[in-house]
C-alpha cells in the first residue's frame, strides 16, 4: 500500500466517515480471508499468503475491541438467511490448510475465543513435501538468481529466465517423479542456491497433515470445509464433481464427519457463473469468492464477497473494509 493511499485512508478515518459507514452496515457480513503465518520473511515474499504474527495479532485485537463480534460460518449461514440477526458480524476464514495456519495461526485464534473455517485442498496433505512452485519462487525470490544449474540422476541442467520460467522447468523435471525425489531435488536446489535448508524443514511452504488437521479439528471452534482436492476449480461439469468430491471424500474420511461439509472456497477466489449449478447440484451451502466487499441478507451464498488479508496493507485499511468504505470507494470510482 502506497504512502499516499494511507494518508487518505487515515483521513477517511479520522473524518468520521468510517464510523458511519460501519453503522450504516453494521448488519452486513464480512468474511476475512487468511491463508499462512510467517516464520522468518515469508510475508515479504508473499504478503497475500503469508502474515507476520504482529499484523495478525494486531487484527485480531482489533477485532475483540471493537464492536464487530467474530461468529462462526454456521451463525453467518443463519444470519444470511435471516434466520437470526447480528449486528457487526465477522467470519474467519483460512484457504489451503498451509501446516503453519494449522499448527501456529490456530492457537492464537483459540487464545481468542475465535471461530474460523479452514478451506483444505487435499493433495498435498496427502503428499507430505513443500508445495513445489511455492517453494521454488520462495528460494528464487530469496536468492534472487537469474540462472543456476543442477545435476539431477547424472543429467546436468541450466535454468535461466524470469523466476516463473525456470519453476515451470524445474516442475516439468519433476513429473512422474516420487515424493521423495522431488523433495530430493527441493533439497539440492536450495544448496546451490546457498538457502538454508531448514525453510524444507519447518514446513514453510507445505501442507498440514492428516494428523495435523485431525488434531485441530478436535476444538469446538475449528471447522473445515472444501476447496478441491488439486486447487483448481475447471468450467466443465464432470471435472468440478470430480474436484469437490474427491476432496470432500477425503476431508470426511479424515475428520471421520460424513454428510457435513457443504461449504466451499474457489481456488484463488476465481469462480465463473457456469459453476454454480453444478455447485448446487453437490448441495454446496455457500462458497466464498476473493471479490471484495460486504455480504447483505439475502446475497447469492454461492457468491459470497471475502476480504484478502494482506501483511502490507495497514490496520485502517482493514478498519474501512469491515466498515465498508471501500465498497462505497469501488462503487465511486466503477461509475
Ligand atoms: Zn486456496
Amino acid at each position: 500500500m502506497t504512502k499516499i493511499h494511507d494518508v487518505i485512508h487515515q483521513g477517511i478515518q479520522l473524518s468520521g466517515l468510517q464510523r458511519v459507514c460501519s453503522y450504516i452496515n453494521r448488519h452486513k457480513l464480512s468474511i476475512l480471508c487468511f491463508h499462512s503465518m510467517s516464520v522468518e520473511d515469508e510475508h515479504c515474499f508473499w504478503p497475500g499468503v503469508f502474515i507476520s504474527k504482529k499484523k495478525l495479532c494486531e487484527i485480531l485485537d482489533y477485532l475483540r475491541d471493537s464492536r464487530y463480534q467474530v461468529i462462526s460460518l454456521t451463525e453467518a449461514k443463519k444470519h444470511l438467511r435471516g434466520e437470526v440477526l447480528y449486528e457487526y458480524p465477522v467470519v474467519i476464514t483460512i484457504d489451503d490448510g498451509w501446516y503453519r495456519s494449522v499448527v501456529d495461526m490456530l492457537p492464537i485464534l483459540e487464545r481468542y475465543r475465535f471461530h474460523c473455517t479452514l478451506y483444505v485442498t487435499t493433495y498435498y496433505v496427502s503428499h507430505q513435501i513443500a508445495v513445489v512452485n511455492v517453494i521454488l519462487q520462495y528460494m528464487l525470490w530469496k536468492s534472487n538468481v537469474t540462472a543456476f544449474s543442477l545435476c539431477i540422476d547424472g543429467t546436468d541442467y541450466e535454468f535461466s529466465g524470469s523466476h516463473q520460467n525456470m519453476v515451470n522447468a524445474v516442475e516439468s523435471i519433476m513429473i512422474n517423479r516420487t515424493d521423495s525425489q522431488k523433495e530430493r531435488i527441493i533439497y539440492d536446489i536450495a544448496n546451490a542456491l546457498g538457502i538454508d535448508t531448514k525453510v524444507i524443514e519447518l514446513k514453510l511452504f507445505q501442507n498440514a497433515s492428516r494428523e495435523d488437521i485431525r488434531n485441530a479439528f478436535q476444538s469446538p471452534l475449528v471447522d473445515f470445509q472444501l476447496h478441491t482436492h488439486i486447487h483448481s476449480l475447471p468450467k466443465d461439469e464432470n471435472a468440478i464433481r470430480k474436484q469437490i468430491i474427491k476432496n470432500k471424500e477425503l476431508l470426511e474420511d479424515m475428520l471421520d464427519c460424513k454428510g457435513e461439509l457443504n461449504d466451499f472456497c474457489y481456488p484463488s477466489g476465481l469462480w465463473h457463473p457456469s459453476q454454480i449449478p453444478h455447485l448446487e447440484s453437490l448441495s454446496i451451502e455457500t462458497a466464498t469468492t476473493l471479490d471484495e466487499g460486504l455480504n447483505a441478507i439475502g446475497d447469492h451464498p454461492l457468491k459470497l464477497n471475502r476480504s484478502l488479508i494482506m501483511d502490507n496493507r495497514s490496520l485502517t485499511h482493514i478498519k474501512l473494509t469491515l466498515s465498508g468504505v471501500l465498497d462505497v470507494i469501488r462503487r465511486l470510482k466503477a461509475n
